[in-house]
């Protein structure tokens, strides 16, 4: 296969192959778009291909309007929310979906995920946010942008490069990166804090959220100014 979009597509195809292997989605859940923000196309997973099903060819190009530039299946039918991700959220070149088990079950049952522990605070600074649940009217016009949309709205008052992660009630995570690859990465650590805080909280329903000094310590030392984490 010859194109111009052939890097972008291997690097989506290869994105989206370590959400099953990652053990975040069966059959067709799920999906990943990856931004080439100086041609300002994205690449994403087609409608309905099973991932082992799925060939590097089959990624559908689109522009950030949502106008196929190339690919012969229909994209995801969640890329309106993708597309509201990238139009918004600066930085950005990775956007991933899934219905992950854990992360899913506090999105249904419309709750933020506490800031527990450590190993939450390592990689952001506040509970995992859930977004409102959406109108009727919302769900009718327009759904999958409309879901794009109750994302923004969560985060009027927040950095998403700070908070790379949400939940949307009722349905299930997106998270996003600066990189495709950092964007799966917080997809599959959101499970696993989803995980975590469901023991703790089914355990101890009251139990306290961490201390601020320990969340900004171990938030700091690996995403602020001074980070002294790891071999940097
Ligand atoms: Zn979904």
């Amino acid at each position: 296969m010859s194109s111009a979009y052939r890097e972008l597509k291997e690097r989506a195809w290869t994105a989206n192959h370590e959400i099953p292997k990652r053990g975040l989605a069966i059959y067709t859940f799920g999906n990943v778009s990856v931004l080439d923000a100086d041609r300002g196309f994205i690449a994403i997973k087609p409608s309905g291909v099973p991932y082992e099903e799925l060939e590097v060819g089959d990624m559908v190009v689109i522009d950030l309007e949502g106008k196929t530039v190339e690919g012969r299946l229909r994209p995801s039918s969640d890329t309106p929310t993708h597309l509201v991700l990238y139009r918004n959220f600066r930085g950005i070149s990775g956007v991933v979906h899934t219905h992950s088990t854990y992360a899913t079950g506090w999105a249904q049952a419309r709750m933020p995920i506490p800031i527990y522990g450590t190993t939450h605070a390592d990689h952001l600074a506040e509970d995992v946010p859930c977004t409102a649940v959406m109108s009727d009217e919302a769900v009718e016009h327009d759904y999958e942008l409309a879901t794009g949309n109750q994302i923004l709205e969560c985060f009027k008052n927040r950095d998403p490069l700070r908070t790379p992660m949400v939940l949307v009630a009722g349905h299930a995570p997106f998270t996003w990166g600066t990189t495709p690859e950092q964007a799966v990465y917080h997809a599959a650590v959101l499970e696993e804090l989803a995980r975590m805080a469901f023991v703790t909280w089914t355990l101890a329903p009251s139990a306290a959220r961490l201390p601020g000094c320990l969340i900004r310590k171990h938030f700091e030392r690996k995403h602020g100014k001074n980070a002294y984490y790891g071999q940097k």
